[in-house]
């Protein structure tokens, strides 16, 4: 359970190979007459040379694998923030590997149905879930604005339909209540395996708007939040920075004895990769002073996060970002315009512009 298998892989092309190799030194689940949903990270319906969804080469070799292995059904499906009526990953190539394998689309807009988290909060996550045995999770080595690194834990995330994503950040403002989220999220996933597409990754302003990178790894293992762990350490974080990882060893989620059959991240970091930079309190005012004089704790901790920039001349009027915000701080009067003491700094309006209108200032 603990095995975190890196390999090699320089392109698509060779995605096979390095499929074979990490599952034969894994624990991959028993395929055998399953129902399986195969759950990569659809942030945006964008073209697989963007590098913001998780390339469609790795997606068909998992389907097929599950096949092989003498899968009953194997459905493909994820829901980006904005889901449009009768999407199903027609840009991303995921409508095409759904024709080419046999496996089905789940439309996760259809029917959801409403969990209830053993934090006692209720939300809404697509109904395939009750019809599954098991999820693997695909996801896409990508820096993240919020989460710092965005992977197989944080990709659960898309299991909410649509719109029902946008209002957690509401009620989750702070990194650290957000990350606890997703982790009372991923105990309903039933993810039990998980890969990261890290052939091509995407460093500085990720999940959207970053730069792409060439890493030529592909992670799997069966145990999400040390996949986690090996692609943060890889980015060259400290896993004490990261809110999910801290989050799932608070919830007693976190083996802390990884096993690396074949490459260790400690020797593979990437030195020069741009992360996003850890926030921490910036001295005593503003750590143990300034919580007295702010309205709330969860107001003082996203107000020392860089508010989104927007490029006015860019924009191309979709309202794509105002339709997105959880905190309603956006109007469109012919431009964006944004309230800042409103704006969370979720920074959703920034994953959904189709434009690069929006930008977050990297520290
Ligand atoms: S303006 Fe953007 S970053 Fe601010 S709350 Fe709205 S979606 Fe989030
Ligand atoms: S999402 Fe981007 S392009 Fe669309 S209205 Fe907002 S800023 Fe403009």
């Amino acid at each position: 359970m603990n095995r975190v298998a890196i390999e090699y892989c320089q392109d698509y092309s060779r995605i096979k190979e390095a499929v074979d190799r990490i599952v034969s030194c894994t624990t991959f689940p028993d395929c055998q007459g399953r129902t399986i949903l195969v759950k990569p990270n659809i942030l945006s319906d964008s073209r697989p040379e963007a590098g913001i969804t998780t390339h469609p080469a790795l997606v068909k070799e998992v389907v097929a694998l599950c096949f092989e292995r003498g899968a009953k059904k194997v459905y493909v499906g994820d829901s980006p923030g904005l889901h449009n009526p009768g999407f199903r990953g027609q840009n991303c190539g995921m409508d095409e590997v759904c024709r080419q394998t046999g496996a089905q689309w789940a439309d996760f807009s259809k029917s959801p149905q409403s969990v209830l988290l053993a934090s006692g909060e209720r939300v809404k996550v697509a109904s395939v879930l009750n019809e599954v045995d098991f999820t693997i999770s695909v996801s896409k080595f990508k820096t993240h604005q919020l989460m710092y690194s965005t992977g197989p834990v944080k990709n659960v995330f898309g299991l909410m339909p649509g719109l029902n994503k946008s209002p957690m950040h509401l009620r989750h403002p702070s990194r650290e209540d957000f990350a606890a989220f997703i982790v009372e999220l991923f105990k309903v996933s039933k993810v039990v395996y998980s890969f990261i597409d890290a052939v091509i990754g995407m460093e500085g302003s990720g999940p959207a708007n970053g730069t792409l990178r060439h890493v030529g790894l592909l992670f799997g293992g069966a145990d999400a939040f040390l996949v986690d762990r090996a692609q943060a350490l890889v980015m060259g974080y400290d896993e004490a920075d990261i809110p999910i990882l801290n989050a799932a060893r608070l919830a007693g989620l976190m083996s802390e004895r990884p096993d690396y059959p074949i490459l260790d991240p400690a020797d593979i970091v990437i030195p020069d990769f741009r992360r996003i930079s850890v926030e921490r309190p910036k001295g005593l005012f503003s750590s143990l002073i300034l919580p007295f004089f702010t309205r709330s704790r969860d107001r003082r901790k996203t107000a020392r996060r860089p508010a989104p920039q927007f490029d006015n001349s860019r924009c191309i009027h979709c309202r794509r970002c105002v339709q997105i915000c959880p905190a309603g701080a956006l109007r469109h009067d012919g431009q964006i315009t944004v309230d800042t003491a409103k704006c969370i700094r979720c920074y959703c309006c920034a994953e959904m512009c189709p434009a690069d209108a929006i930008r977050v200032e990297e520290n």
